[in-house]
């Protein structure tokens, strides 16, 4: 069994019932991804629109793509034919365009909100005030093609576990309070994305739905 395969079902193997393994296949050739879609693998993340777009049309059409990266509004028209889920949604705006979009394509996107949880500084990501801000205030749920399908969040790029841990469990912790003030009786409200190649087993641990990992399967990313 070659490498990839093996790490498929490594990591596989290890997911509990109800989660899903997101292999991360960014900067990775088409080979890389057919040898994970031979070993059995059909959920791809990628996170960048040229790239996504040149696979899907050439790889397997029963694959389920998901768009884990920062998605500016003008690449979304590209996506949203076939795109199964956009992990990183940090505006209202952007999800605003994506309904648009989905609407055009005849379709509805589950989409997750991104939490803004580790230490480090980034543009990305709602913090949880101006998330539960945007869920008061802004018309979401008037948006018929897009489903707000649960939450999205990287921890802080550390050794130190028990911080990663507590940055998880604060995610955690935040799902449900949305799920039981905005989402009470919505049962597409359910996933949440986190961890990746290194801390996916904490992120598992916390209450993980989505595992986005790609280095630990498909190796380095030459960039
Ligand atoms: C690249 C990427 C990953 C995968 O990272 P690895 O460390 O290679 O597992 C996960 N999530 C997001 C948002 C990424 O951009």
């Amino acid at each position: 069994m070659n490498d990839i395969a093996t790490k498929i079902k490594e990591v596989a193997g290890e997911l509990p019932e109800g989660t899903r393994l997101v292999a991360v296949s960014k900067f990775h050739p088409e080979e890389a991804l057919r040898e994970a879609y031979d070993a059995g693998q059909r959920l791809f993340g990628e996170s960048r629109e040229q790239e996504l777009s040149v696979k899907q049309a050439a790889l397997p059409k029963d694959i389920e793509w998901h768009f884990i990266g920062h998605l500016q509004t003008n690449k979304v028209k590209y996506i949203a034919p076939y795109i199964a889920m956009i992990h990183a949604v940090d505006t209202y705006r952007l999800l605003a365009e994506i309904d648009r979009q989905a609407a055009k394509a005849g379709r509805i996107i589950p989409c997750l909100l991104e939490i803004h949880i580790a230490q480090e500084e980034s543009k990305y990501g709602f913090s949880f005030d101006s998330c539960r801000d945007m869920l008061r205030h802004e018309d979401w749920a008037s948006l018929h093609n897009v489903r707000i399908a649960g939450l999205m969040g990287m921890a802080t790029n550390t050794d130190d576990e028990s911080l990663i841990r507590k940055e998880f469990a604060s995610l955690k912790h935040f799902f449900d309070e949305l799920k039981q003030t905005f989402f009470p009786t919505d049962s597409s409200f359910k996933e949440l994305s986190m961890g990746m190649s290194h801390d996916y087993p904490i992120a598992l641990q916390e209450g993980s739905t989505l595992v986005r990992v790609g280095s630990k399967i498909f190796g380095e990313r030459i960039y």
